[in-house]
């Protein structure tokens, strides 16, 4: 069993510190002071580091990390093949997941004892939303969402930045009639006005509400005109209308 502690770090990203035991490892340190601090409140020894990408928003706070805690700096490959990652009592399924960037991975804890899994997604998938596409590649995004959404339904997702009410804003132009989309539109206003974070979701609720997931959809499709597109032909369309939005 293990904690997450959601982290508001730089402009907009979230930072996680997962504890167990004493011990911890910090996903996506934009900046090292509000781990340090959290570090020092639960009297944790930081193991690594794990960046889900190389971009300087979720790397940042590396470099003092290791000077101050001597912890290990895990950054990802661009090889895009899934792989175990044992660290310490932490033992993680790294899922390629490149679009965003060639190096984009998401972190994997499948569920124990009744806890349901995490999956860590920075820039690929977000609370309704999804990543630039750095790579130009819709159907390298494509196939990482549709890795995300095959995990089990009540995994739950945390990921990169809090783009979550301008997400759905966007989404319910596309999706008007999407009653669960508009539910968690109320939802992300109410947050965004308590200034609450807005993670974790869930695949579930991604799977129901998140629009570029949702390319199969009929009611999406008419919308937009490609009633007989592809998967991939909706999803890119959906993300450069995000692009413009
Ligand atoms: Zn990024
Ligand atoms: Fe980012």
């Amino acid at each position: 069993m293990h904690t997450v502690i959601t982290l508001g770090t730089l402009a907009d990203n979230y930072t996680f510190v997962l504890e167990s035991q004493g011990e911890a490892v910090v996903i996506d340190p934009g900046e090292a002071s509000p781990v340090l601090r959290t570090l020092e409140r639960l009297g944790s020894r930081l193991l690594a580091v794990l960046c889900t990408h190389a971009h300087f928003d979720h790397t940042g706070g590396n470099q003092e990390l290791v000077r101050r805690t001597d912890c290990e700096v895990l950054l990802p490959d661009d090889s895009g093949a899934d792989r175990m990652l044992g660290v310490g009592p932490f033992e993680f399924t790294v899922l390629g997941t490149p679009g965003h960037s060639a190096d984009s991975v998401c972190f994997y804890l499948p569920e124990v004892d009744g806890q349901p899994g995490d999956v860590f997604t920075g820039d690929t998938m977000f609370c309704g939303g999804c990543g630039r596409l750095f790579t130009r590649s819709p159907e390298a995004m494509w196939a990482s969402l549709c890795k995300l959404a095959a995990l089990p339904p009540e995994t739950r997702v945390f990921c990169g930045h809090d783009y979550t009410l301008e997400n759905y804003e966007f989404a319910v132009t596309l999706e008007p009639e999407n009653s669960a989309l508009r539910a968690r539109l109320a939802e992300a206003r109410r947050l965004a006005s308590d200034g609450s974070v807005t993670v974790p979701s869930t695949i579930a609720a991604e799977c129901a509400t998140n629009v570029f997931l949702r390319a199969a959809d009929p009611n999406l499709r008419r919308v937009l005109g490609m009633e007989s597109a592809t998967d991939v032909e909706v999803f890119a369309e959906v993300r450069r209308r995000k692009d413009r939005f």
